[in-house]
């Protein structure tokens, strides 16, 4: 198959590459768009066929369940669910957070395909706030299941030429809307309504939890004034009850390691290693470690989280394609989005896939 690119760099193209991917989405086709967060392999949520030409893609098995994107708050009625115990915080988050990289699991509609569950009882389903994105969704005028744009378990693509790299020659266009803003997947919360109503005896609104199933662009820190914030397990074990959350994701195909301490690190002789450092500074203790091939810097100097994040995947994937034997990761702090990169680091290491 040819992949077609079509780019956004004008007016006049970014019209023709909107009108490309909407005709293609009513012909069922699975298509690469960018989004905010990295970019989406999407399909008609509603068009099971569709819907398994991303599975095809992707090389994803069945039971990992996608992400429903919606043209419009009120489209949310379509998919999910939303009980009355639950629509003050849905309000409340959609209100602060959509569009944006905030996914919500609530009870799912009957009407959405089983392929797009996994036959769960919950959906997932989030707003986009990618202009050419929302542009397209809006034409299409329904919800597209779309989960990232690479082949199942790799590294996430946060351009078009990433994308190309992952499934070119497998899907028919990639529309290119440049490097995406955030650089992480969205954050996945599950709600839970506050224990025996939402006031207390004295009139008093109570929280309700916010439950974060995986880390990303919206951090434990910002949802924290909406609800009492349960954070995910450090673990990179499967979560149990959440399908798709598996150990191993996100791997390049070099061996990674995380070295939590410089002290854990014997380089082999003959061996070419490559370092993801967060500041890339001489007294964090692993620039000096070794004679390193390749040194990739998230932050360079200054340490800021949003920097690193933009530049996450983009740098693992650099570093992949080095021609090194190793990658080893520093350890990112493990606060706001170093939480989200450090779980990515995690599932990516060689030692998740091995079961650990
Ligand atoms: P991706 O779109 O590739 O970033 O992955 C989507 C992820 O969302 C899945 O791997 C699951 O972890 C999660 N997810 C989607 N739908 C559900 C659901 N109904 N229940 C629990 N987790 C879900
Ligand atoms: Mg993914």
């Amino acid at each position: 198959m040819n992949t077609e690119i079509a780019t956004t760099e004008s007016p006049e193209s970014t019209d023709i590459a909107v009108r490309t991917a909407v005709q293609m989405l009513n012909a069922g086709e699975a298509i690469g768009l960018p989004t905010e967060t990295v970019y989406g392999l999407a399909a008609d949520a509603f068009n099971e066929e569709a819907v398994g030409k991303i599975f095809e893609a992707k090389g994803r098995p069945k039971f990992d369940p996608l992400i429903v994107h919606l043209p419009s708050k009120a489209a949310l009625a379509d998919i999910a669910v939303v009980t009355e115990e639950l629509e003050t915080i849905v309000n409340v988050l959609t209100t602060q957070f959509w569009p944006g990289p905030l996914t919500i699991l609530l009870p799912r509609k009957p009407g959405v395909p089983d392929i797009v569950t996994a036959g769960l009882d919950t959906v997932a389903v989030r707003m986009s706030e990618h202009p050419v994105f929302r542009k397209i969704i809006k034409d299409f005028g329904r919800p597209l299941a779309a989960p990232s744009a690479n082949r199942f378990g790799r590294i996430s693509p946060t351009s078009a030429a990433a994308v190309l790299e992952e499934l070119g020659g497998l899907i028919p266009l990639i529309v290119d809307g440049g490097a995406c803003g955030r650089g992480l997947e969205s954050t996945i919360v599950r709600l839970e309504p506050p224990e025996d109503g939402n006031v207390t005896a004295r009139g008093k609104k109570k929280k309700a939890r916010i439950e974060i199933v995986r880390a990303g662009s919206i951090t434990a820190e910002d949802l924290k004034n909406f609800g009492i914030v349960i954070r995910p397990k450090r673990s990179a074990r499967a979560v149990p009850g959440a399908p798709g959350q598996l150990a191993s994701h996100y791997a390049p195909g070099t061996r990674l390691r995380v070295l939590d301490d410089p002290g854990d690190f014997t380089p082999e002789n003959g061996k070419r290693y490559g370092l993801l450092s967060f500041r890339g500074e001489a007294e964090d203790g692993y620039l000096s470690l070794t004679h390193w091939s390749e040194v990739a810097v998230l932050s360079p100097g200054s340490g800021k989280m949003v920097e690193a994040a933009i530049r996450f995947f983009f740098l693992l994937r650099q570093l992949d394609h080095s021609g090194v034997d190793e990658i080893i990761a520093e350890p990112i702090p493990d606060r706001g989005l170093g939480m989200a990169m450090m779980d990515r680091l995690r599932r990516a290491s060689t030692q998740a896939a091995d079961g650990e």
